[in-house]
């Protein structure tokens, strides 16, 4: 429809993800959708998401508490699976009790796949490092019981993080570093440990050339795309609150980097994360 001559003529610098028309295979491999940001609209986005090519996502509950009182928001779809783990932001929760239960959930609940977010976030310091590492480590230890891959968050802490995963005994181990932003030496880094790497939305942003030259590295096997919503989105809909359907965009620039076509990207980082969480 031509219409530039109405006010929402703007709008025809930004393409709905659906118009990508992408096939059913696309996997959004981090997002927080049971956060109050969406509850307007969840499953409006949640059926855009797939109307866009999403077979399935991974949904990160931010600790026990969340899981518990949100878990049933996603009832009725069970393409979305899920992840729990204590945020490092939030490390100082984490007492025996909440242990036990995440232990427990993530025994019980097949849909839940996987440890994580866990990590350190030294650019908040919201909780003291000592109290951060330390609920890593527990939260590394219970993966480890229980033979499940971990999520990591790394904020302004990419070194500390690493060497807490290699002395815990994670070298060769499924970890997938969420939301990655660095350069390429760091890439190899995590590529040598046999990780894999999860893009976020601001790979299509301008001046990440760092981060762009590291995606055009990365073996295609090991990467997956989150949008990580409702933050971090990405062009051309950046401002704008993130949502699953938004992966198309990071898809579309990891092609554009790597040469390859948005369909082929779009299969391969979607059987990666199939692969990588059993999903
Ligand atoms: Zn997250």
């Amino acid at each position: 429809m031509n219409c530039k001559h109405t006010p929402m003529a703007k709008k025809k610098n930004r393409p709905e993800p659906e118009s990508l028309e992408l096939p059913m295979v696309g996997v959004d491999s981090h997002a927080h959708l049971d956060l109050d940001d969406f509850d307007e609209d969840r499953d409006a986005l949640i059926a855009r998401a797939t109307a866009s090519g999403i077979s399935q996502i991974v949904n990160v509950f931010l600790g026990p508490d969340a899981y518990e009182r949100n878990k049933g928001l996603f009832d009725d779809h069970p393409h979305i699976s899920f992840l729990l783990g204590e945020h490092p932001n939030n490390a100082d929760r984490l007492t025996d009790d909440s242990l036990t239960r995440m232990r427990d959930h993530l025994t019980a609940d097949p849909r839940l796949k996987g440890v994580g977010e866990i990590g350190l976030d030294y650019y908040w310091e919201r909780v003291d490092h000592d109290i951060q590492k330390n609920a890593f480590i527990r939260q590394l230890t219970l993966a480890q019981e229980l033979s499940l891959p971990v999520v990591i968050h790394s904020r302004d802490a990419n070194a500390e993080t690493l060497a807490v995963l290699l002395d815990q005994g994670f070298k060769d181990y499924p970890v997938l570093w969420h939301c990655f932003g660095a350069d390429l030496e760091f890439a190899e880094a995590l590529l040598d440990n046999g990780w894999h790497i999860s893009i976020p939305g601001p790979l299509t942003y301008r001046k990440t050339d760092d981060l762009q030259a590291a995606v055009a590295r990365i073996p295609l096997d090991r990467l997956l795309i989150e949008t990580d919503c409702p933050f971090l989105t990405p062009e051309p809909w950046r401002g704008k609150r993130n949502h699953p359907a938004l992966t198309a965009f990071t898809a579309k620039r990891i092609g554009e980097i790597k040469g390859r076509s948005i369909t082929d990207i779009w299969q391969i980082t979607g059987d990666n994360a199939r692969r990588f969480f059993n999903l």
